[in-house]
């Protein structure tokens, strides 16, 4: 993988004097300039072996990370933003946050780095970029054992209940969100949830066709070389055929979808 850096990434890079805090190891490093009130290794700590795993699951085995974490002053804060290799996080300077959530958009962030689709025409991609960006970071520290039953329970509900059932968007077609997702932020919120319970639903309809998982598209592609959406139809049809992209083309119009019956079977292990 080509890891040279754009003039775009350049033009949101950070550039700092003073003392900079860190931890870190051989291929993942955290860095802050000032001191929380909460301690930022043992978070630290958690995020290097899921990085480890994660990374060895995408064929990415050189991969190195950078978190840049900053104080800031919203009272609603713990949103992150992404771009490869790296991503930045704010804490509240008031203080008060739910440490799974943050941990979530944590793990959210650093899993960026490998599903990726074209979204230049914006709304395109994004059910994709972010749908299965949640996917990953919820199965996958699950999977490899990381984190636990509870948080995995509470990442479910939030990020398929709260966010797609829940949500009074949930059948706004894709292409209308970018449209008013800036006024109304559950909107944006609606293609995490839609993209997440549409690739779980379609990896469900694969396994049990015995043809094959979702990863086999995603790990084809990424950042130097993105999925456009009819590379994901030409997928679908060839596994599982015409109606899985006509039920593609409905998800992309806000059909509304229902969890697949492996949701709701208790004894189906993935
Ligand atoms: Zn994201």
């Amino acid at each position: 993988m080509d890891k040279s850096m754009k003039i775009t990434e350049l033009g949101i890079s950070l550039f700092t004097v003073g003392k900079i805090r860190a931890v870190e190891n051989e291929s993942f490093g955290v860095y802050y300039l000032s001191e929380p009130e909460f301690e930022i290794r043992p978070i630290a700590e958690k995020l290097f072996p899921i990085f480890q795993y994660e990374k060895e699951y995408f064929n990415d085995p050189d991969a190195q990370f950078k978190v840049f974490l900053r104080r800031d002053p919203f009272v609603i804060s713990n949103g992150g933003s992404a771009c490869r290799y790296a991503f930045i996080s704010g804490y509240s300077a008031f203080g008060g946050f739910d440490p799974d959530k943050w941990f979530n958009v944590l793990i959210h962030e650093m899993t960026h780095t490998w599903p990726y689709m074209d979204d230049n025409n914006v709304g395109e991609g994004t059910w994709f970029l972010e749908g299965a960006t949640e996917y990953y970071c919820t199965w996958l520290p699950y999977i490899g054992g990381f984190l636990d039953d509870e948080f995995t329970v509470k990442c479910l509900n939030e990020k398929i209940g709260r966010r797609y059932y829940q949500n009074p968007f949930r059948e706004t077609p894709n292409m209308e969100i970018p449209k008013i997702q800036w006024k109304e932020r559950l909107a944006q919120e609606c293609p995490y949830g839609r993209g997440f319970l549409y690739l779980a639903n379609t990896e469900a309809q694969l396994r049990r066709a015995g043809k094959g998982s979702i990863d086999d598209i995603v790990k084809q592609f990424g950042w130097d070389r993105p999925m456009h959406p009819a590379d994901w139809k030409a997928f679908l049809q060839e596994r599982l055929g015409r109606e899985a992209v006509v039920q593609f083309e409905e998800m992309t119009a806000g059909k509304f979808l229902e969890p697949d019956r492996i949701f709701l079977k208790t004894d189906f292990k993935l």
